[in-house]
């Protein structure tokens, strides 16, 4: 019997994981999807295809033409249009629909988080004279540019070609570490006094938020 296709939305570490999962039970026909956004993603179990599908309608298409049976949405909790058109397509075409979210983390004991709702709160937040370690993607920090009283850390995983529009900063090339002691060296040795970050939730990017609480940093936390 041919195996049921399954189209993962993926881009984060839980697709990933996923992705293996089903291509090892051997029960699925696994494609998953990224959109491009990095230059040499991790090699991925099952097929890959990359970059938009062109809206909704585009996504639906894709779905009919491929014959998918499943789409399984594990994007990004703050990845918002993609999970939308996902639903849209689903249910223009009558396909099963599920969605795996990442849960936001929690508050602990220790942890000084500043709660805001959206990037330009962040960057009103941020105290003048703060060394932040801006723990964004790249497309979100626009917002920080006219804080030219700060200084900022960036980390990226792709570097970007062109200088960045900030009038006090270091770029550094790398990927989020998943050991707090990593993390808390990187905020120590850059003198960093606050944190700007997505409450993204899940494993991948939750060392900084131990570094800072052993820390006693505050951490200026965007919500969903
Ligand atoms: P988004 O704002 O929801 O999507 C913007 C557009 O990018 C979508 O309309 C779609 O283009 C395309 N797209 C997004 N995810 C796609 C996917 N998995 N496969 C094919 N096309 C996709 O998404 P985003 O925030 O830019 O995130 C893009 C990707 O990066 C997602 O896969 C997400 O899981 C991953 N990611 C995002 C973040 C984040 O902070 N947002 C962090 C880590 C990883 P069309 O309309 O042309 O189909």
């Amino acid at each position: 019997m041919p195996l049921k296709k399954v189209l993962i939305l993926g881009g984060t570490r839980e697709a990933a994981e996923l992705a293996a999962e089903l291509e090892q039970s051997g029960k699925w026909d696994v494609t998953t999807s990224l959109a491009g956004r990095t230059k040499e993603p991790a090699p991925l179990a099952g097929k890959v295809r990359i970059g938009g599908f062109g809206g909704a309608k585009g996504l639906a298409e894709f779905i009919r033409t491929n014959e998918i049976e499943k789409v399984i949405d594990v994007t990004h909790p703050f990845a918002k249009t993609i999970s939308a058109n996902a639903a849209f397509a689903c249910q223009e075409t009558g396909t099963v629909l599920e969605v795996r979210m990442r849960a936001p983390w929690g508050k602990q004991d220790g942890d000084r988080w500043i709660d805001v709702g959206s990037l330009e709160e962040a960057a009103n937040a941020l105290p003048s004279g703060a060394r932040v370690f801006l723990a964004l993607g790249r497309q979100y920090i626009g917002a920080f540019t006219k804080r030219n009283d700060c200084h900022f850390l960036i980390r990226m995983v792709d570097m970007p070609e062109t200088e960045l529009p900030f009038s006090s900063y270091r770029l550094i090339a790398a990927k989020p570490s998943s050991n707090p002691n990593e993390e808390a060296a990187l905020l120590s040795e850059n003198d960093i006094t606050h944190i700007v970050c997505r409450n993204s939730g899940g494993k991948g990017a939750y060392a900084k938020i131990v570094a800072a609480r052993e820390m006693g940093l505050p951490v200026i936390m965007i919500g969903r």
